[in-house]
């Protein structure tokens, strides 16, 4: 079986940036509690290497990045790479927190666009209902409209001088379609296409792939750009599996396969990457699967 690791593969700068940010705060900060609003990415294992070094992630997917607010009432809080809203900032000073901003600079160069646009005109962001990201960029004015798809785009009213812009971490395929579907209705829009260089070479490497019979998208269920990844490759690749750890490898995903590939979010630890690739090269010479420990102090280097 022919082994193909993609590349690029993995953590993006933004997230490496706030993972280390998230380290320095600790060493800032020896004496407060320290928490992080939501999860700093979508991954549980980093969430539980981040409690290793006692920075609490406060998450409910019920609760808006404000309502978690109410659960940190002195400390540091860190806000993730997927930045926040006015409302979430204000709160937190108003609350005396100790405020560390993990934002990607990706992400607040798309609020930046969204801020010069709303006094003179109405904007349209493309991006997923409850996430944070969508959460944070759309509470930057009540003149934002959140739409995740075409029937979303076909209620909106009346608008006037039209941005679109988007999460940056939307499917390349998709985004173009929705943007195209919001230009049918509002021909006169600007488009900003906010998709990030991380999650558009990541993309784009999958679509790139030759003769592939299946790809292992190493990645959280809950992690978008884990998901896009896999959404991508349905354009070109028969078989597609997206997992956690080593441990969820079976001999199935590799009956009858003569290419696989092997690709990660830009949420997923390298550690678990890593692991999972050297476990699938050690399978094409055994045929045996062995259990590993997955050693969390390895997660977030
Ligand atoms: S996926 Fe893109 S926007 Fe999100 S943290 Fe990574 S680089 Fe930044």
């Amino acid at each position: 079986m022919e082994i193909i690791p993609v590349v690029p593969r993995g953590y993006c700068k933004g997230v490496y940036r706030a993972i280390k940010i998230a380290k320095e705060t600790v060493k800032l900060y020896p004496d407060q509690p320290i928490y992080m609003l939501g999860m700093i990415v979508h991954n549980r294992f980093v969430v539980e290497a981040c409690e290793h070094y006692n920075i609490r992630c406060i998450e409910d997917k019920d609760l808006t990045r404000v309502e978690l607010l109410d659960k940190i009432d002195k400390g540091v809080v860190i806000f993730t790479a997927h930045g926040v809203s006015l409302e979430v900032k204000a709160k937190a000073q108003a609350k005396g927190l100790i405020i560390v901003d993990a934002s990607c600079e990706d992400v607040l160069k798309t609020h930046q666009i969204i801020l010069e646009h709303i006094p003179n005109g109405d904007c349209i962001y493309i991006g997923k209902k409850h996430h944070p990201e969508a959460e944070g960029a759309c509470g930057l004015g009540s003149n934002i409209y959140l739409v995740s798809n075409m029937e979303d785009i076909d209620k909106l009213p009346r608008l006037h001088n039209v941005l679109i812009t988007n999460q940056t971490t939307m499917s390349i395929i998709e985004i173009q379609k929705l943007i195209d579907h919001a230009l049918r209705k509002y021909p006169d829009a600007k488009v900003a296409d906010e998709i990030c260089n991380a999650t558009r070479i990541r993309q784009q490497a999958i679509l790139k792939l030759k003769d592939i019979d299946s790809l292992i998208v190493v990645g959280d269920p809950t992690s978008n750009n884990s998901k896009k990844l896999k959404e991508i490759a349905k354009q070109n690749i028969p078989n597609i599996y997206m997992i956690e750890t080593v441990n969820d490898l079976n001999e199935e995903m590799f009956k009858d396969v003569e290419r696989l590939a092997i690709t990660s979010g830009a949420s997923t630890p390298t550690y678990l990457t890593e692991q999972i690739i050297q476990m699938i090269q050690e399978y094409d010479k055994t045929k045996i699967l062995n259990k590993k420990p997955i050693e969390i102090d390895k997660i977030l280097d």
